[in-house]
């Protein structure tokens, strides 16, 4: 017979389980804590838009429409594709949907995103992102807040070592000026480029900027700076949010290479980069966009956000602080009496916030065996002594007990026996046996 060959799962796609999934878990719960402290509203939207969305408000010359996007015709022929980020869809849903009569709108999402790249460590293709947005303020003010709470989210996930690089782009004038500066420099060292900075030279010019290869390095290094550029007001701008950073006590550094390649980024850049995740070390960048949404043939209207990686702000999470203590129940003896104790236990333990889960069905000889293959920090054994016949609630402590979580336990059961099935605890004594300590008493039948 033919060996049905098993599914495979896709490339650069993940199944988060376990300690992982923990991790993620704990990053996204962190970001709906601190966005709400800073008012800004959750938004969810489709996985997928028209093609247009993302090529027309990314750019077509950027990497992620040229070569990342995951796009296909639908059965009715149109064209879609996965979104491959947030902001160009939050743009889209604030035209289509007149939330122009709620600017400035604080918006944040978070979910899954797509992009065709090469898989290695903290790069996927099916990967997750936090995102938050100000649309409809203009002011350096919104910037500041982004950067304020993007720090707060950082501090919050006990990740330290990351390095706020901050840089202007100018406005429209200065941006344009800046630009022709910069093609004047590569086009006289247009013989030492890479191939792919001299298509950039045509099309995307500031990305040579930061380009990794070793041959654009030194050409890119000695480009001029932006600052001789900056218009009166530009420089102002680029002032206000310094000065509102060192007053909210965020530490940045100046970086002037770093750029978002799309003509309607303004003002604002900024990346928050770590050297604990090699290559993949940008873990929340953003900036200011305020001709996005009238590239979308919407009024014009400012913009500024963030997206950061889900998966690489896990990566660096060190010390989950203090865990959940789980625990299991096993029911060993089918009386109705111990049923109905193991219902009490597993009401008790979740009450004290205890995640606790029961083994009472199927067969009673391995019910145990089942309970102890999970990652539990206590297994609760309910069952009847075979010498002297009386009742056992054994607790097992299969972990470290920094905090003390049996002896809230014990309280609890005690509460329990007398509260409940009107035993004294004094009846029941406390043992140290099978590795573990067993209370041993009489339960009224
Ligand atoms: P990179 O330079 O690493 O490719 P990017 O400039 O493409 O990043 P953005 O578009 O700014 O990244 O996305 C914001 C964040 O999303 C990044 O800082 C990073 O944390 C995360 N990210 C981007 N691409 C991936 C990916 N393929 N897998 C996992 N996380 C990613
Ligand atoms: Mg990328």
């Amino acid at each position: 017979m033919a060996r049905i060959e098993t599914p495979r799962r896709v490339r650069g796609t993940q199944d988060i389980f376990g300690e992982e999934q923990r991790r993620f878990a704990h990053v996204l719960a962190t970001f709906e804590r601190v966005r709400a402290l800073y008012f800004f509203q959750r938004v969810d939207l489709p996985v997928f838009e028209d093609t247009q969305v993302f090529a027309r408000s990314i750019g077509e010359t950027t990497d992620v429409v040229s070569k990342e996007m995951y796009s296909f015709p639908d059965r009715g022929g149109d064209m879609l594709t996965l979104r491959p980020e947030f902001t160009a869809g939050i743009a889209r849903a604030y035209l289509t949907e007149g939330w122009q009569q709620y600017a400035p709108l604080r918006l944040s999402t978070s979910g899954a995103v797509f992009r065709y790249e090469r898989p290695q460590k903290g790069r996927y293709r099916q990967f997750h992102q936090i995102d938050a947005e100000v649309i409809g303020a203009a002011e350096p003010a919104a910037d500041v807040e982004l950067l304020v709470m993007a720090d707060q989210l950082l501090r919050e996930l006990g990740i330290d070592g990351v390095t706020l690089q901050l840089n202007t782009l100018g406005d429209a004038e200065t941006r344009e000026a800046w630009r022709d500066a910069l093609v004047a420099h590569f086009a006289a060292h247009r013989g030492d480029l890479s191939e792919d900075s001299l298509k950039r030279l045509d099309k995307n010019p500031m990305r040579i900027l930061d380009s990794k290869d070793p041959r654009d390095r030194p050409i890119a290094d000695a480009a001029p700076d932006i600052d001789a550029y900056l218009t009166p007001a530009a420089r102002g701008f680029f002032d206000a949010v310094t000065a509102g950073l060192d007053a909210a006590g965020v530490a940045w550094e100046r970086n002037a290479r770093l750029v978002r390649g799309l003509d309607y980024y303004r003002h604002t850049a900024f990346e928050f980069v770590t050297d604990r995740l090699g290559a993949q070390g940008t873990v929340l960048a953003g900036g200011r966009y305020d001709g996005l949404i009238g590239s979308l043939g919407g009024p014009e209207t400012p913009g500024v956000g963030w997206a950061a990686g889900v998966e690489r702000l896990a990566m660096l999470l060190i010390d989950l602080g203090k865990p959940l203590r789980t625990a299991a129940v096993v029911v060993e003896e089918d009386t109705p009496a111990m049923r109905a104790l193991s219902r009490d236990i597993e009401r008790i333990l979740r009450g004290a916030e205890m995640p606790t889960v029961t083994f009472s069905e199927g067969n009673p000889k391995k019910r145990y065996d089942k309970a102890a293959r999970l990652p539990v920090d206590y297994l609760i054994n309910l069952t009847t002594d075979q010498i002297t016949g009386q009742q056992v609630i054994r607790v097992k402590r299969r972990i470290n007990d920094r905090y003390n979580t049996k002896g809230r336990i014990y309280s609890a059961l005690k509460r329990l026996l007398r509260d409940r099935f009107h035993v004294d605890p004094k009846d029941w004594r406390r043992v140290a046996a099978h590795g573990g300590d067993v209370l041993l008493g009489p339960l009224p039948s």
